[in-house]
């Protein structure tokens, strides 16, 4: 017989005969990897652990400790544990699709007519016949079916939609199935895998069906109506309990409840995804717009404005058209007459686009007179507002809007510039992100996608520079979650991400910054170099923020709405103890207005502890009481938010406190060196 050559990851080579599995070789390397090994890669594809081997292959075996593709295959595994149970306790319910997510999975199911869509009072029995099939510890097998049986048997039992999509699998690919269980009675479900070797492995503490919501089949708004049911699944308890606390916190903090309760924005359908900003949204607003605008000042970049509207010619010639139409709001380029029946004036174009980026309008500038190689690197801003059409499903309170303005700008570098332009980009973040209350993030480098344009040669040489530029940096390290991502570079190159964690845990993906080839020459950019010829620019796409819509919810969430005070929307109210008070807390209110700052008064005639309550309730930084007394004296009780002492200042001390807090990030570095010298 033939053996396999099967080299393990410390280099060692194990002769095996063909149909040994990966749980064999598991064994007869110890008992201990045998219980730990839950699944194994081979040839770096993750695979059953049960799957036979059939020829030479490399080989490494995943344990609970590969917490990444555990926590994937357990999803999974629940996915399926979910919808037998839902089989077994519904019977004529059919299944159809049911992926992991970043925190568990779902099930689409169609019900039968007579039982409908599934509710959430019906999860806790759904969770418990999952408990049981857990118990039960049914194997999971993976067998390879031909259409014609898989499609008879899905036939057979009722199951359409998995018929349908039996049929429709592209010719040549291997149809695979999992059962759970063995003999007659197995539970079949259609899936690629991989999956755990039986339901046993997994946890049965470790997980909870969370909400039920309706689906289209295949997501399409003109197929059947599904209904899915959501579940959270973890390796553990532990996790699942940490989890779940994550969720209350965050609940707590959900920017669309805060922006309610602070009266920061509103959105509503008549302006799907647009975002009304109200006065005190519009101030965090100003607040970030200006120190980024400071910033952006300090570090050479020129601000600009461009259209909103294009000629669809122009983003037919810059690509967007081909690769974007269905993003972009589009509107033809005419004039209905007043008179009913009128003619339609029609301008010169056919149709015009809202932008959905700001790229080609800006290398449009660039291209205005001609560019020498002294001129660059050329770094052009612009807090571009775009458009883009998002389905109104994946729309989410104003993270995710149609409406939104980007930190944009684009570097237009020579080839011996792009790592030092890159490396000043990075500090410019790291210090933009402390100023604004984030201490961790983490840099990732999206390599080149399977589909993509330029040569080899573009792709090794930008890849590089980006992980030379970080390099230089020093932050290519753990601490700043340092990573490569193969294939998940755009089409025209490798980018750099940048991804926050917030005070509970979570990651945002917000800044970014990638090599650009394409554009510059779809778009006939160009400078003079020193050899008295044409060169084309390399364009640097970056954004820190990402956009002040996400950026601002992020905040939200991160500081639940307790807001740095230079950033709050009311930094200070004056509330009086007596009426005799009023005319005093006018004059305070008036003078700490005079230094910039936003004050209120709160001249009601309530309690005190009333107002101090509901001040704090609203997030209110500071709290200046002033009754017959500080009237008398020229002075005020400060109360902070957060904090049960009470400081009595005299009018000129707080108001120079609270002038010096409320200083911007960087202005107060300024000024605290203006002191020192
Ligand atoms: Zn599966
Ligand atoms: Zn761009």
């Amino acid at each position: 017989m033939e053996m396999l050559s099967i080299t393990l990851p410390d280099g060692s080579v194990r002769e095996v005969a063909p149909g040994t599995t990966p749980a064999d070789i598991a064994a007869a390397i110890g008992p201990g990897l045998a219980k730990a090994a839950i699944a194994a890669r081979v040839d770096g594809e993750l695979r059953d652990i049960t799957r036979p081997l059939d020829q030479d292959a490399s080989l490494a075996l995943v344990t609970s400790r590969d917490e990444k593709d555990a926590l994937e295959l357990a999803r999974h595994d629940f996915a399926h544990v979910l919808a037998e149970a839902v089989q077994n306790l519904f019977p004529g319910t059919q299944i159809t699709f049911g992926p992991s997510t970043d925190d568990g999975f779902y099930y689409d199911f169609a019900p039968t007519f007579d039982h409908g869509p599934f509710t959430e009072e019906e999860l806790p029995a759904i969770e418990a016949e999952m408990r049981a099939i857990i118990a039960r510890n049914e194997p999971l097998i993976r067998e390879v079916w031909s259409r014609a049986d898989l499609i008879a048997r899905w036939q057979a039992q009722g199951e359409t939609f998995k018929a349908q999509w039996a049929a429709e699998l592209p010719e040549g690919e291997e149809l695979t199935v999992y059962k759970a269980g063995q003999g007659a009675d197995a539970w079949l479900d259609m899936c690629r895998g991989p999956h755990l070797a039986s339901t046993g492995k997994l946890d049965p503490n470790a997980f909870k069906l969370t909400r039920v919501s309706g689906a289209y089949w295949r997501g399409d708004q003109n197929n059947a109506q599904l209904s899915r049911i959501y579940g959270t699944g973890w390796l553990n308890k532990k996790q699942l309990d940490e989890h779940l606390v994550r969720l209350e916190e965050a609940a707590k903090r959900d920017h669309r409840r805060i922006g309610q309760e602070m009266d920061l924005f509103h959105l509503q359908s008549e302006a799907q995804g647009s975002v009304f900003w109200h006065p005190k949204g519009f101030i965090l607003w100003r607040q970030l717009e200006a120190y980024m605008r400071r910033r952006l000042d300090a570090a050479g970049y020129a601000e600009v404005k461009t259209p909103q509207l294009m000629d669809a010619r122009q983003w037919e010639q810059s690509g967007h058209w081909g690769k974007y139409r269905e993003n972009m709001f589009v509107v033809p380029d005419e004039i209905p007459s007043t008179e009913e029946d009128g003619p339609i004036f029609t301008g010169t174009a056919d149709l015009m686009a809202l932008k959905p980026m700001n790229c080609p309008a800006h290398v449009l500038i660039f291209r205005q007179g001609i560019k020498s190689y002294r001129d660059l690197p050329i770094r052009m801003a612009e807090f571009g507002c775009c458009h883009r059409n998002e389905p109104h499903g994946a729309l989410h309170g104003i993270m995710r809007v149609r409406q939104f303005t980007q930190d944009d700008a684009h570097i237009f570098v020579r080839a011996d510039q792009l790592i030092e332009e890159v490396q000043a980009f990075c500090d410019l973040l790291d210090s933009v992100y402390k100023d604004l209350g984030f201490d961790k993030y983490a840099i990732k480098l999206a390599l080149r996608p399977d589909k993509r344009f330029g040569s080899e040669e573009m792709w090794d040489w930008s890849e590089q520079s980006l992980r030379d530029a970080v390099k230089a940096t020093g932050r290519d390290t753990e601490e700043f979650g340092w990573e490569e991502l193969p294939g998940e570079g755009a089409f025209y190159a490798p980018k750099l991400e940048f991804h926050l964690t917030d005070a509970i845990g979570r990651t945002w993906q917000v800044g970014t910054i990638q090599t650009d080839t394409v554009l510059p020459e779809r778009l006939d950019a160009s400078y003079v170099g020193d050899d008295g010829e044409r060169h084309r620019p390399i364009m640097l796409h970056r954004a820190i923020l990402g956009t002040f819509e996400r950026f601002i919810g992020i905040l939200i969430e991160h500081h639940a709405g307790r807001f740095p005070l230079w950033l709050a929307p009311v930094q200070a109210v004056v509330a009086t103890i007596v009426s005799d008070a009023d005319d005093y807390a006018e004059q305070v209110a008036a003078e700490l207005r005079k230094v910039g700052l936003r004050v209120e008064t709160d001249l009601r005639n309530e309690k005190i502890n009333y107002k101090v309550r509901e001040h704090s309730l609203a997030k209110v930084p500071n709290l200046l009481v002033v009754g017959k007394r500080e009237a008398d004296e020229g002075t005020v009780a400060l109360r902070q938010l957060g904090s049960d002492r009470q400081q009595v200042l005299t009018l000129a001390a707080v108001v120079e406190q609270l002038q010096r807090d409320a200083l911007p990030p960087d202005l107060a570095v300024e000024a605290e060196a203006e002191a020192q010298a």
